[in-house]
């Protein structure tokens, strides 16, 4: 027997009440049934993201809402400032060019955040940007963004929207769209939603709303004005994916007994036992600035193969983690937090690290960042 352990930063583990919840029969979209549903699971989505507003749910991956975010607000020959500090900062761009909008970026190394005084500085200096497209944790470098703060900043540009990929993010830290002044908040169901992959989410604020009567990208199936007059009826434009919605009412219920600050807490806990851990066997973090409590990216030394370690471990072992993007394959390992993840998934992902180190020939001593990770996760436990 192989037992598997997804432990990258997504898909991530889908809870056994969640996939049992999948499994019922299928029933048709239109009708008052799933209407029933889809209002529950609307109202719970705006406790997620802070909002008031309409959280749209889109059939598709994450990017979906991402693309959804700019060809809804943007036109073409606009400019927008991108924030580029990872393989998904550089998909802003990519879609970006995709349509012909401009683009200015702030290209980072990875590892690092963007400053606030940054983005302000770039913001005075080209008064036509119309939108800062961010995210709220890169999960490529494990990197984090100060989104409040841009928040606060933004508010105060009457012509330039914040939009946020909160897909590693939302769910794991707190993220309050209408108080932060987050104008286009997305997010993925494959992350910290806990479900397979296959459903986008995006909220916009009054700000971005204004936006979509003059934007004049080409869209279809992405077009939010189509989706909001549908969903504000309980129903959707097109086909929705009602399994994912019925599996997403079960994760919102879970989410909300659990509670959205025991949540972040859980998530920190994880990531700070990850760190003790690391800094035990004597690695160096990615995450130079503001790590994200997503996943822990760990530099790996040189010459060591990477890739070839995230294979072994995954088919040989059971435990999969995620390696590194770009010009970082096969040079970082990244160690996910992030779902339906605890802290014994934690002392696992670790756990077998060092064994798989020892495998590798690392001269490391057995135990020492379970002992590290063990210290931190003790204190959590609840009281007797
Ligand atoms: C996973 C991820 C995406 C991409 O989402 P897909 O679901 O693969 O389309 C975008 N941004 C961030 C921050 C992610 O973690």
């Amino acid at each position: 027997m192989l037992k598997q352990y997804l432990l990258a930063p997504g898909p991530t583990q889908v809870p056994e009440d969640v996939l049992l919840e999948m499994a019922k029969p299928m029933i048709h979209h239109r009708t008052s049934e799933f209407s029933s549903t889809f209002k529950q699971v609307t109202g719970k989505l705006k406790l997620l993201f802070g909002t008031e507003q309409q959280v749209l749910m889109l059939s598709g991956s994450g990017t979906a809402a991402m693309e959804a975010a700019m060809i809804n607000t943007i036109s073409a020959e606009e400019t927008i400032l991108v924030v580029n500090a990872g393989k998904f900062g550089s998909r802003w761009i990519d879609i970006a060019e995709s349509f012909g909008v401009r683009v200015i970026s702030i290209d980072l190394d990875w590892g690092t955040s963007v400053s606030v005084n940054d983005v302000k500085k770039v913001l005075d200096e080209n008064t036509e940007i119309k939108a800062v497209f961010v995210q709220g944790s890169e999960t490529s470098t494990t990197a984090s963004h100060p989104i409040e703060g841009l928040g606060e900043l933004i508010k105060g540009y009457d012509n330039t929207i914040l939009v946020v990929d909160g897909i590693t993010s939302v769910g794991v830290v707190d993220t309050q769209m209408d108080k932060w002044g987050i104008d286009i908040l997305v997010t993925g169901s494959q992350k910290a939603l806990m479900l397979p992959p296959g459903l986008a989410f995006i909220a916009l604020s009054e700000k971005a709303w204004k936006n979509t009567e003059t934007s004049d990208l080409p869209r279809y199936y992405l077009d939010l004005n189509k989706e909001k007059k549908s969903q504000i009826k309980d129903t959707t434009a097109y086909t929705p994916a009602v399994t994912l919605i019925n599996g997403l009412n079960k994760v919102l219920d879970n989410i909300l007994e659990e509670g959205l600050e025991n949540i972040f807490k859980r998530h920190e806990i994880c990531r700070l036992a990850t760190t003790a851990a690391m800094k035990a066997l004597g690695f160096e973090l990615l995450a130079s600035d503001i790590p994200s409590s997503a996943a822990t990216g760990i530099v790996l030394p040189d010459g060591f193969d990477g890739v070839k370690f995230v294979k072994y471990m995954r088919e040989t072992v059971g435990v999969t983690y995620a390696g590194g993007q770009d010009h970082l394959k096969g040079k970082i390992l990244r160690i996910s937090h992030l779902g339906y993840h605890d802290v014994f998934d934690t002392i696992i992902a670790v756990s077998a690290f060092e064994m798989g180190l020892k495998k590798f020939g690392m001269d490391i001593e057995l135990g020492a960042g379970v002992k590290a990770a063990q210290e931190i996760i003790v204190e959590y436990l609840g009281e007797i």
